[in-house]
């Protein structure tokens, strides 16, 4: 019998399933009250008071005390400086990692292009870099440099002119991979402040911080409430919801691996989703037996818990076709088909921000290092968006070149368009063209 205490199981052969996998993924993302004031009041005092503002507030949350805002700007010297300390092997994965990531993304650029017509009229896309991108870096409670390099080599590849990098130090504690991680990549300028402050400083610009065009990178609810407020003054990447995994098993391959799979969402934290869509029972039962036996060896044991209790689910499905439906209905941010004939099934996938394919395709590997983008689409969002690229640090710009004979053409149409939308103005200027 499958054990149902430390993560749910259902059957989509039940009657209420529908309601039940509804029930599932529902998710509350709203910010609370208390985080919405604070924001509120973080970027109007950023705003009006600029570097004096940012530094008060960085004191504040960060147990620091430094008396004014060149303290919180470190020199690239400090960056190659963490560099250069790294332990070889931590040096040598970092490169890596770095190097898969830039290649698979040097395939994202977008080039410009136009066509001719007949009668000479050219018409085309002109693609652009930002000149300016901002990203942030958590490092309230953990530092992450893989964040690092899945941002800013994009932005870089991408050909933006500048890229400033913000991360809290909590009591001065700086992360040497963090920083290592930005000198590889060739951040440009880096201050140690978070939170909201960070997000403004970025978004308004300070005597001393630059205004960047766009904000990407995760955070907590402070940074994404901050995000989603000067979305407009600045573009924004997305505002990530908590991380998702689905499993397509076929029953093949071996159940301590899915259940690490599962645990490795499920560690990211209590409100992370790992579920496992599977058409045989007995592979059903093998897997929660290996969460029984391995979750207590895990030093996250009580986030795994909860995550699994929470939000977690093993589902019985009648065949992989019916899993493919219900994994596009989930529009998962990770999808793994561990089966053993994988590559068919990809096609039948419509919705899903990343899909590892096959027993050996774990998304662990995805997250570090396989060379794909780590920040991809959560909440069902994968339905209409895509993973972070080069593409979110270009623009695009129409070219609209005019022959004369061609101007000559369109303009009746124009014109009659126009009175019809009663533009006697556009109508007479298309007119003058004739
Ligand atoms: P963080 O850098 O996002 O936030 C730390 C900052 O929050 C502090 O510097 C402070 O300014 C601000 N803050 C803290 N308490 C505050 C308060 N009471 N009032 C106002 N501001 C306050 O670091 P974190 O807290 O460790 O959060 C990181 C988040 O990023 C986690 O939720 C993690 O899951 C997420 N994350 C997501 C991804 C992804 O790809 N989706 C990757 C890495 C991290």
């Amino acid at each position: 019998m499958i054990q149902a205490n430390t993560i749910g199981y259902m059957n989509s052969a039940a009657p209420d399933f529908d309601e039940a996998l509804d029930t599932l993924l529902r998710y509350d993302g709203s910010t609370s009250d208390d985080v919405h004031q604070a924001v509120v009041q973080i970027l109007r005092d950023v705003r009006m008071h600029g570097d004096a503002a940012v530094v008060d507030y960085t004191n504040r949350f960060d147990n620091l005390g430094v008396a004014d805002i060149s303290a919180l700007e470190l020199p690239r010297a400090a960056l190659l400086a963490a560099l250069e300390g790294l332990p070889s092997e931590s040096r040598a994965a970092l490169e890596c990692a770095a190097d898969r990531v830039r290649n698979y993304h040097q395939r994202q650029v977008l080039e410009s292009w136009s066509y001719t017509e007949a009668n000479g009229t050219r018409l085309g896309q002109k693609v652009t870099p930002l000149d300016r991108a901002g990203l942030y870096v958590p490092g309230g409670k953990a530092s992450y440099p893989s964040s690092v390099l899945m941002n800013a080599i994009p932005a870089k590849v991408a050909g933006v002119s500048e890229l400033i990098m913000v991360t809290p130090t909590p009591h001065g504690q700086r992360n040497p991979l963090v920083l290592a991680a930005a000198a590889i990549t060739g951040v440009d300028r880096v201050f140690t402040i978070g939170g909201a402050q960070a997000v403004g400083a970025l978004a308004y610009g300070t005597q001393s911080i630059p205004q960047v065009d766009k904000i990407v990178g995760p955070g907590n609810a402070y940074v994404a409430e901050a995000k989603r407020r000067v979305f407009g003054t600045v573009g924004i990447d997305m505002i990530a919801g908590p991380s998702e995994v689905l499993i397509i098993s076929d029953g093949t391959g071996n159940p301590d691996w899915v259940a690490m799979d599962l645990f490795a969402q499920a560690e990211h934290d209590e409100v992370a989703q790992s579920i496992l869509l599977c058409t045989d029972v007995a592979f059903i039962e093998a897997v929660a037996e290996s969460i029984t036996r391995l979750l207590p060896e895990m030093p996250r044991k009580d986030i795994i818990a909860a995550s699994l209790k929470n939000r977690g689910a093993l589902i019985k499905v009648a065949d992989l076709d019916e899993a493919c439906v219900i994994a596009n209905r989930i529009a998962p941010e990770h999808l793994e088909l561990a089966v053993e004939d994988a590559e068919p099934w990809v096609a039948k996938i419509r919705h899903a921000g990343a899909i590892f394919v096959g027993h050996c395709s774990v998304e662990s590997l995805g997250d570090y290092c396989a060379g794909p983008n780590h920040v991809l689409p959560t909440m069902r969002s994968a339905r209409f968006s895509s993973p972070l690229g080069v593409y979110d640090f270009q623009k695009r710009t129409s070219i609209i070149h005019m022959s004369p004979a061609g101007a000559a053409e369109l303009a009746p149409i124009a014109a009659t368009l126009a009175y019809g939308e009663g533009l006697q103005a556009h109508a007479r200027s298309a007119e003058y063209r004739k």
